[in-house]
This record gives C-alpha cells, structure tokens and sequence, in this order.
C-alpha cells in the first residue's frame, strides 16, 4: 500500500488535494485514495481537502453513497444538468442502434452541424469532430499554423488550452513543470482591477500583443495564431469590459495571424447574453472549438472554422478520428442542444447569473477580504485579498471558504494564478432556489472565514 506522502504534489493544482490531512479522514475514503494511487499512479488530481465520493448525479444535484445531496456549483460538463433524461433517452437509444464513425454517411451529424452552424455566424460554416478539447485546439492550432505558414503562438499568461504534447505547450497555467514552446508568448491577463477599467485596460493588451510579436519577430517567428479563452477561466475569470478583444485582434491580423476562440469553458449559452462568449467582445474569430458542455458528458467536442482556412489543409490532410463525431457522441450533443434550446438555458444563465451576481456582491461588501464579485451568466469569479486596499490575493483564505462550503455539501472551486479567485459555474439549469441555497451557505461561510 503506498504510503500517503507519495501524494503531495510538487506541482500543485489550485483546489487540489495534498494528503496534508490524509489521517483525520474517513477511513473509506483514505482507502479509495491510496488505491487510486497505486493503481492510477500519480498524475491524477483530486479536489477539496476532504476528496468528495459522489455515487449518482440528477439535474444541480450529487448524490454520495448515504444519500446526501451535494449542490453542484461547479460543473459545466453537465450543461444540461447530470443525467438529463432527454439526453440519457437520445444516448441509450442511439447506442441501441448503431454507435459508427464519420466514414459512413449518416443523416443525424448533418442535422447537428446545421444546427450548431446556426448559433454561430456565418462566417464560421465547416465544423469538424474531435472527443475532446485538447484534441479540438490541437486540431485548431494546426490549421493556423498550415493557413499561414507561421509557427508562433500567443496565449495569456493563466492560460489552460488541454493536454497533447503541442498544446500544453501553451498552456501556462500547468506550471513549470510543462515548459512552454519555443514559439509561444505570453501576455498579462485582461485584469482590469490591475491595469485600469474602459481604455486603460483596452491600451494596455494592445501594447502587451504588440511587445509579443516583435519579440516573437526578432526571433524569426511570425505569429500564427492567438488563442484564448473567452472568459479567460483559469486566468481568473475576465468578462469585462465587452469589447477588450478587439485591440488584440486587430493587431495579431495585422501581423498575419489568426484568432482562436477557444470556447470549451464559456461556450452554449452560459454567458446568458450570447451562444458564445467572443460575441461579447464584438468579433468574430477565424477558429472556435469547443468541448465540455456539447455533449452533457458525453465525448463530443469540434472545431469550426472559416472555410477558405480548411481549403488546402482538406485537399492535403486526411482527417480521421476514430470516435470523433461517432453516432451515440451526436445523439447525445443533439439532444443537449435541443434541451439548451427548449428550455431556455441561456434566458435561464442571464436570469439566474444577474441574481447570484448581484447577491453575491452584496453580501460580500462588509468584507474587507473581498475584492472584487464580476462575471457574466454563470460564470461567477469573487477575488479574495488580505484587504482591499493593499488587493494581496489571498489564495488560503479563499481555499478555506472552498473547503468549508465542501462541508456544508456545496460545491464550488478556485482560480487564477494565485488560486484566489472564488469560481461558480454550476449546471445552466441551477434555479433561484439553488441560487438561494448557495447564498445562504457562502454569508455563513464568509461570516467565518473572512474579516
Ligand atoms: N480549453 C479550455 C479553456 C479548457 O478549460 C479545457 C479543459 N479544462 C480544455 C481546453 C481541454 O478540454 P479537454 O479536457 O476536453 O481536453
């Protein structure tokens, strides 16, 4: 049995557990982990101090072996809500048909790329199946790299694009751990708490993609691509201001790159305001992918792309992947986006998200320790300082508020560089009533933990 010191990662994840208080856990869940290490070996992470074993999952609620219900404030890979019948009907019945790859013909994988084509504009018309998100920039990134001829790359410096060997290449937030690429720079998160409200933080990114590419230039490298997250998760959370994008684009089309919207955390609705987060910002970008949410669950993620960028790759590249855009994967992104569709997710996000915004930031004004409350939908940051004067995240603090609401059987998480950034991004169906429950939890929860 492998002893629990083996656990303590040496490069830590924000919100991970440590086995620092392996001992006073449960004796079951000690067991589970120690055999999940010897089996799966190290690299796997879990969240929260005390580990959280689930067992069933419906709708904004989890389920652990006594029944207990945990609210679920966190997982946008259940867009839809855990176990959304539609979708479990649509997967079981397709598995029962036929489950076959895009080698065949087959009526429902054009049925769906209409329909997602649909929410997007026009100018984004050829999608293209990958499982994962990683595999969808992968894809995106070497497209870019064949449409222009060009090898760099631009990320922000929280960024978290996936896993292959090419894109955890730019994928800051992994830590040094994963060295970045030769031909990637980074530039400063748009932070406007940082580097200034309305045009301060507008003209700050300008000059920061600017200094990019000329260093990315005095080395020889010209630019491929930007990409970046529309809501910037693993940065910290960054909505606003709307239109911050736009200055960055213009200048990596200047220089003869392309614009990566990598939609897998903000994508279908959850901004309540658009289909896609880049429609905040007033672009459009030459590449989108997408991932977690399009299938409730299910592996289904893609790349959509302008259509003269796939022009020479097509005729050149064979594309195939195996289980991407496979029959059951369809079924399931379908019926999650005729539910997302049906039931109004996004009114719902827009509705629900400008509730918990505004009553999570009045709750929070008599701290001291609370910096900042924004977002957009049902994506939610809360920056937690020492004090708001000297803004010094405090990334302990806001992991013992995490860690505390894991004990009152809610479950939300951290981000951004320092870990100190609250993050609430529950399922789209989460109600008022599930609003009410969290508020209810985090006032107490504050109350203890902050000055
Ligand atoms: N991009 C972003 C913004 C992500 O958050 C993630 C996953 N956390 C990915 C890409 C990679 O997606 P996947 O895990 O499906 O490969």
């Amino acid at each position: 049995m492998a002893a629990h010191t083996k656990i303590k990662p040496s490069q830590p994840m924000v919100n991970g557990f440590d086995g620092a208080e392996m001992n006073s856990l449960p004796a079951r869940t000690q067991d589970q982990i120690r055999r999940r290490e010897d089996l799966l070996g190290p690299g796997y992470r879990l969240f929260y101090k005390n580990p959280v074993e689930i067992v069933r999952g419906q709708g904004t609620l989890l389920f652990d072996a006594d029944g207990h219900d945990y609210l679920d404030v966190y997982n946008n890979v259940a867009s839809v809500g855990h176990c959304h019948p539609r979708v479990v009907d649509a997967v079981s019945r397709q598995l029962a048909t036929l489950n076959t790859n895009t080698r065949y013909l087959q009526e429902s994988i054009l049925t769906y790329s209409r329909d997602l084509l649909d929410t997007l504009p026009r100018e984004l018309a050829h999608v293209m199946f990958t499982c994962t998100g990683s595999e969808a920039n992968d894809l995106a990134m070497r497209v870019a790299r064949y449409a222009t001829g060009n090898e760099g790359v631009i990320v922000t410096s929280g960024a978290y694009h996936g896993l292959t060997a090419d894109v955890s290449s730019f994928s800051p937030s992994l830590g040094v751990g994963v060295p970045l690429g030769q031909n990637v720079r980074m530039i400063t998160a748009p932070d406007n708490r940082r580097f200034g409200s309305g045009q301060g933080i507008v003209e700050h990114l300008r000059q920061e993609v600017r200094a990019a590419i000329a260093d990315l230039a005095r080395h020889g490298i010209g630019v491929a691509a930007f990409i970046a997250d529309s809501i910037f998760s693993s940065d910290g959370i960054f909505s606003d201001p709307a239109g911050f994008l736009q200055p960055i684009i213009e200048e990596v089309h200047a220089a003869g790159g392309l614009y990566i919207a990598d939609e897998v955390q903000p994508g279908f609705g959850r901004t309540g305001d658009a289909w896609w987060g880049f429609q905040r910002h007033g672009i459009v970008p030459d590449i989108m992918t997408t991932g977690k949410p399009m299938g409730n669950g299910i592996p289904v993620a893609a790349a959509v792309f302008r259509p003269e960028l796939l022009e020479e790759f097509g005729r050149n590249i064979r594309y195939f992947n195996t289980y991407g855009g496979n029959s059951v994967s369809i079924a399931a992104a379908q019926a999650t986006l005729d539910v997302m569709r049906d039931e109004d997710l996004m009114g719902n996000a827009r509705r629900v998200g400008d509730y918990m915004l505004e009553n999570i930031r009045t709750l929070s004004a008599r701290y001291e320790q609370v910096a900042e409350v924004r977002g957009a939908g049902l994506f939610i940051g809360v920056d937690i300082v020492n004090d708001r004067t000297s803004n010094v995240p405090d990334g302990d603090s806001a992991l013992a508020i995490v860690n505390a609401m894991r004990d009152r059987r809610v479950l939300i998480s951290a981000s951004g560089p320092e870990g100190n950034t609250l993050k609430v991004r529950p399922p789209l169906p989460f109600s008022i009533a599930d609003a009410d429950r969290l508020l209810e939890n985090m006032e107490i929860v504050m109350k203890a933990v902050l000055r």
